[in-house]
């Protein structure tokens, strides 16, 4: 081939971008972005002819364009179908908002709000009164603050009431949690020395009460969340290191991770610390999140003694962790559904955790009936659940999932990722696994649709 040939024939730019459909591309998507991709798009195609290839037609050099430009305006941040089953999944961004809570979030950004300002007076108030009655009023603790999330939270305690002082914690909590959380890089990154007392497994309150000294400032409780320690074990209560504390006028923090402001045994699940259960063993101060098992938006929130919070919300620390007006809305609401006493049935996270095993099995058969009228070797099998999130360690809820013998699981996998939606499944025993547990009733019918496209997608790909 006449690379130099072939090379003119190659368009310029400006030719490039008088083609109608170009210029179409121009009226939608701005000149400057359009301008930038038919440069990368000619370059490449030089790139391919002086590598030997023949020259694109201008058909395909504009179809590399369209393709291109819509890569680029394409928001990386999605919404994806999580089939997974598990509940409160971080990678997936945790708990799915109420109905409530998502139009209190648009209200908060359509227009001005109050968010800063004291309606009554007419003049400046505080963002943090929003939610703190509500918590109040939920936790039964006399002050709340919120902030950006929990490990803020935990950050800010620790920087505002232990800097350059000692804070007594359990060797048995000294806990990783996803993300890089660690609790003893929080301790140093706060200015706080922590004071490791007990073994891994065994700890007493005699270890707590030799490791006081005049230099403590707090006493730290903090919820494996992640993992468990069972067998030859020994704890002190919240209760008993309330008392200690007392005795010594330490104050007591309680550092829940999920916590929880309904009760989880009902649901035959492990009973996962309830943020009232530590305010009335009478903790100074309880941290937890926004969106594990409360199911709003991501915050931290911290309920607990006047005095604490009131030297919390001075302390600069505050300001850089300050949480917005959208979030701020989103949980108002989320906590209203608790007031209301209805979390069970407008909270997508509780709803989740709530249904039922028989209408769960009930929808895998459906599912596997539909996928089998499609050609899909597909049946219902029993499986679990979890509801994840730094909450009930290794504690699951059974459930029935649709399962598909693919020949390849992974590489029906991978399609269902490169859906739109993409579509989340689990892999188990060299079948793909589909959770009803997790997913929306508005989702069933793109998931089933992606799932049969994106299998007869493998069956042509094998069959090449
Ligand atoms: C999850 C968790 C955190 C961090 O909370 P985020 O809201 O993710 O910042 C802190 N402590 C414990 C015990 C946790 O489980």
């Amino acid at each position: 081939m006449d690379v130099q040939r072939e090379l003119r024939r190659l368009p310029s730019v400006d030719r490039l971008l008088q083609e109608p459909q170009v210029m179409e591309l121009i009226r939608a998507s701005g000149r400057e972005l359009v301008v930038d991709v038919v440069r990368a798009v000619l370059e490449q195609a030089r790139h391919a002819v002086l590598a030997g290839q023949p020259c694109p037609d201008t058909e395909a050099l504009i179809a590399a364009v369209a393709q291109s430009l819509a890569e680029a305006l394409r928001p990386t941040l999605r919404r994806v179908i999580n089939a997974t089953g598990v509940i409160i999944h971080t990678n997936l961004g945790r708990s799915p908002l109420s109905e409530a809570a998502r139009r209190a979030m648009w209200e908060a950004g359509v227009g001005y709000s109050n968010l800063e300002y004291d309606l009554e007076q007419g003049r400046r108030g505080s963002r943090y009164y929003h939610a703190e009655a509500l918590l109040c009023r939920l936790s039964g603790a006399p002050a709340a603050l919120v902030v950006n999330n929990n490990a803020g939270a935990v950050l800010l305690v620790l920087s505002a009431l232990a800097r350059g002082k000692e804070v007594i914690i359990s060797r048995s909590q000294l806990i990783e949690i996803g993300g890089g959380f660690r609790i003893p890089e929080v301790m140093a990154q706060s200015g706080a020395r922590l004071v490791e007392v007990g073994t891994t497994n065994r700890t007493r309150l005699s270890d707590y009460e030799r490791a006081i000294t005049e230099n403590t400032a707090l006493i730290m409780r903090a919820h494996r969340s992640n993992f468990r320690i069972i067998g030859f074990t020994v704890e002190p209560s919240l209760g008993e290191l309330v008392e200690l504390g007392e005795k010594y006028h330490i104050p007591v923090v309680d550092d829940l991770g999920s916590g929880t402001l309904l009760d989880t045994a009902p649901f035959g699940l492990e009973h996962e610390p309830m943020v009232q259960e530590s305010v009335r063993a009478g903790a100074a101060l309880v941290t937890f999140s926004g969106d594990k098992l409360l199911g709003g938006p991501q915050a931290g929130i911290i309920v607990g003694r006047k005095e604490l919070v009131e030297q919390l919300r001075h302390f600069p620390l505050t300001r850089a962790l300050r949480v917005d007006k959208i979030t701020l809305a989103g949980l108002q609401a989320t906590l209203l559904h608790y007031l209301k006493g209805e979390a069970l049935q407008a909270i997508p996270t509780w709803r989740m955790i709530a249904r039922p095993l028989d209408e769960l099995r009930a929808t895998a058969e459906r599912w596997a009936e539909a996928l089998r009228a499609a050609g899909l070797p597909a049946e219902v099998t029993a499986g679990q659940s979890a509801v994840g999130g730094g909450s009930l360690p290794g504690e699951t809820l059974p459930t029935w999932c649709a399962a598909i013998a693919a020949p390849s699981p992974d590489d029906l996998a991978r399609r269902l990722r490169a859906h739109e939606p993409p579509v989340i499944a689990l892999i188990q025993d060299d079948k793909l696994l589909l959770d009803p547990r997790t997913v929306q009733p508005d989702e069933e019918e793109t998931l089933l649709q992606a799932l049969i496209h994106a299998y007869h997608q493998t069956q042509h790909a094998s069959e090449k």
